[in-house]
């Protein structure tokens, strides 16, 4: 079993803190007892690589991730079995980006970290707008990397799939999906019952240190061997391939 958090922002998200360098979170995955952690910045991966660098150093496992605002404005979580996937996915989303410019005094900071945390740059266009991919297009360009693609937090009203297309769609099927509140899993999977037998997550959607989870949550897969090892079995699983 590995414990996991797999929905994390940076200070690259607008509306993540400042206080959320790539080190912090990886110190406080550490000290929560996490062995796989995610970045999910929303529309972007710019600090995955500098992510990924420091939670080796504290021995946990780095999962690059991307969460998209569809152009539904639909969150989705999408899972790279590497940096370098992350990077060149990012290299193609980024012709479908919205490019409103930045307004930190009203949207907050954008920071790209190096691998010691130092701010190297400010990225200028708004990170939290949608983008010009549908649900489809995003599962399809997920599936192409042989990343997972995860709809986020199903259950809450802004930017959760079902809040925004009113029940879980007939396609694409997703092999997981992510419940913020794992209570009302029980009423989700009542009322949307293509959802049956599809395994869930549950994730802090961290924008501030002390809002990373304990280690309360496992994914049923082992926690054992390198970071590359744990890496590809959590994407495994996310896609539906045990
Ligand atoms: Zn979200
Ligand atoms: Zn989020």
């Amino acid at each position: 079993m590995t414990s996991y958090d797999l929905h994390i922002h940076s200070c690259l998200s607008p509306c993540g803190d400042d206080d959320m360098t790539v080190n912090n979170i990886a110190g406080m995955a550490k000290i929560k007892n996490l062995r796989a952690a995610a970045l999910t910045d929303h529309n972007t991966c710019m600090n995955v690589r500098a992510f990924e660098f420091a939670c080796e150093q504290y021995g946990v496992v780095a999962i690059p991730g991307m969460e998209i605002t569809t152009s539904e404005e639909i969150h989705l979580l999408v899972y790279f079995r590497s940096v370098d996937d992350a990077e060149r996915f990012e290299a193609e989303f980024d012709k479908y980006r919205t490019k409103i410019k930045n307004r930190v005094d009203l949207f907050g900071h954008q920071q790209i970290l190096d691998k010691d945390d130092k701010v190297i740059g400010e990225y200028e266009y708004l990170l939290s707008v949608a983008s010009a991919l549908s649900v489809d297009e995003v599962y399809e360009m997920a599936s192409r990397y042989d990343a997972a693609c995860v709809p986020a937090h199903i259950d809450k009203t802004s930017n959760g799939m079902i809040g925004i297309l009113g029940m879980m769609p007939e396609a694409p099927v997703f092999d997981c999906v992510e419940i913020k509140d794992i209570s009302k899993k029980e009423e989700i999977f009542s009322k949307n019952p293509i959802l049956e037998n599809t395994p869930v997550i549950s994730d802090s959607d961290a924008h501030l240190l002390w809002d990373i989870n304990e280690a309360v949550n496992f994914l049923p897969v082992s926690a054992h061997g390198t970071s590359h090892e744990v890496r590809n079995r959590i994407i495994d699983y996310l896609r539906g391939e045990k």
